[in-house]
């Protein structure tokens, strides 16, 4: 097969302890997945269905990387989250499955335009234009669930510039992974190579160029980038 233009190269992330990678198919994200997350974005967190958006592919940025202020805002906010690898997929995944497509679990930023997020929020406008731009999905190696199983529990923090911002425990997510894993399932049929955005505790805020962010999960791993 021949090509128009130049093909692309395949966006992918590493795996700890495997010189073989991890290559992105789509990103999915959770929204308002942590109760007083919610409630800081003005929401109301009893268990509403959960909500989904999407990054690209190559949205990913790896881990000591760099992230480029983005154009367009002034704004730019941090958001530490549990992502989870597919190892396979499928559509209509029962709850009690769900786990056995997880080939593991990373550290991620799902970078957010704050400002274009809240004036599309007001007008009922996407969100594509707020979260889905250029290097907003920074994502640490992948640890294996074969090494470190599937974590229920645990610390989720982020600090800048050594200051703590975020902190919460992954145990606090309003719909779990596997309950995630079900539902998004039943929307889209998932496959391999898909990453999923759990959705960030509370503590978001503003980034500036210079800064260092350095997030984990506890068990899961941990993530730096610098903000240019
Ligand atoms: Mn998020």
């Amino acid at each position: 097969m021949t090509f128009a233009v130049p093909l692309w190269p395949q966006p992918s992330i590493r795996i700890s302890g495997d010189e073989m990678r991890f290559p992105v198919r789509r990103i999915y994200c959770v929204g308002r997945n942590y109760a007083a997350h919610a409630r800081e974005m003005g929401a109301d967190p009893t268990r509403e269905p959960p909500f989904f958006f999407m990054k690209p592919a190559d949205a990913v940025v790896a881990d000591g990387g760099t992230v480029p202020y983005p154009p367009g805002t002034s704004n730019l906010h941090h958001e530490i989250e549990l992502v989870v690898a597919l190892g396979s997929g499928g559509r209509d995944i029962p709850e009690s499955e769900a786990l056995e497509h997880v080939l593991g679990y990373a550290v991620g930023l799902d970078m957010t335009r704050r400002d274009l997020q809240n004036a599309a929020k007001k007008v009922g406008q996407p969100w594509d234009m707020s979260k889905g731009f250029d290097n907003s999905a920074p994502c640490s190696a992948i640890r294996p669930a074969t090494s470190i199983g599937h974590p229920r529990s645990g610390t989720i923090a982020l600090s800048v510039n050594g200051a703590v911002r975020q902190t919460g425990d992954i145990g606090d997510l309003i719909w779990s992974v596997p309950e995630t894993i079900a539902y998004l399932s039943r929307l889209v049929e998932l496959a391999a190579g898909d990453l999923i955005y759990t959705g960030t505790p509370e503590g978001v805020g503003p980034v500036s160029p210079g800064d260092r962010l350095e997030g984990y999960v506890e068990t899961v791993g941990e993530i730096a980038v610098t903000i240019i």
